[in-house]
């Protein structure tokens, strides 16, 4: 079952969560409902792509009026495609959320277990994850493309969340939408990185389909690394709905060949 729907024009919600888990917010915007134009039209929430900064800014006023989650509450980081995981607090609200200057720097995953507070990341193609551990009141999401994929920043949530105290047989996950294997054609080099990884794995994400090019699978990659991390294989959830194929719902760096917008993946506890 496709774990995201669309709950207005602006975005999807992860359903089986939001029902599951009293107070949590969490999903991925699409590209319409905004105020942008050209190749930002319309929802776009990135700010560091050439859109107008006030153009980026009414559009997050739109989705935080839709969520009823204020722009004070947001959370922004700087992305990298590194496996920098970062918790956050009250203390970092607001931080990145209508000024990129004040993003958190150099960090491709938040997590934290406190209330009313708006984990946010952007996206055209890459991997958004979804974490929560319902019994910890702990919550993250993070950025994976192919570089911090094969760098296993999956496994690094994982990791950090057990300092905490939290095992892998206490967090659920949900693989958010992203660029399918058929729109995502890598050279050896790529290939070779996911193999150093996935040695022992039955059933390879990625097949050949010219001399030096490969379909790659990062959903299905990123699936089995959480796998190998310890979480169990049925409280994993993977969407089937692909930021490329999908030009209606969503932008896509490969398709729009660089310029265009950014989705936002949003988690949060509602303040009770
Ligand atoms: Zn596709």
């Amino acid at each position: 079952m496709e774990p995201f729907v669309r709950d207005n024009q602006s975005y999807l919600t992860i359903e089986p969560w939001m029902q599951q888990f009293p107070g949590l917010v969490a999903g991925f915007t699409t590209k319409t409902g905004g105020v942008s134009h050209g190749e930002f039209a319309s929802l776009n929430l990135g700010f560091h792509v050439g859109d107008q900064v006030t153009d980026v800014c009414a559009n997050r006023l739109i989705v935080a009026k839709e969520l009823d989650f204020p722009l004070n509450r947001w959370v922004g980081a700087e992305q990298i495609h590194d496996i920098v995981v970062k918790k956050v607090t009250k203390a970092d609200c607001g931080k990145g959320a209508d000024f990129y200057d004040h993003s958190i720097k150099g960090t491709d995953g938040f997590y934290t277990n406190e209330t009313g507070i708006l984990l946010t990341l952007c996206y055209a193609d890459c991997v958004p994850i979804y974490f929560i551990a319902p019994d910890f009141g702990m919550i993250g999401v993070l950025h994976a493309g192919w570089k911090g994929t094969v760098a296993q920043i999956a496994r690094q949530m994982v990791e950090a969340w057990n300092k905490d105290g939290i095992k892998p047989g206490d967090i659920h996950v949900t693989i958010g939408p992203s660029i399918c294997e058929k729109c995502y054609i890598v050279d050896n080099r790529v290939v070779n990185l996911v193999e150093n990884i996935l040695e022992d794995v039955d059933g390879k994400p990625y097949n050949l389909i010219n001399d030096g090019q490969y379909s790659l699978d990062l959903r299905a990659l990123n699936r089995q690394i959480l796998l190998k991390a310890g979480i169990p294989a049925q409280q994993i959830m993977v969407t089937n709905l692909c930021t490329s194929c999908d030009s209606e719902l969503f932008f896509s760096h490969r398709r729009d060949q660089g310029k265009t917008g950014r989705m936002l993946s949003f988690i949060g506890w509602k303040e009770i």
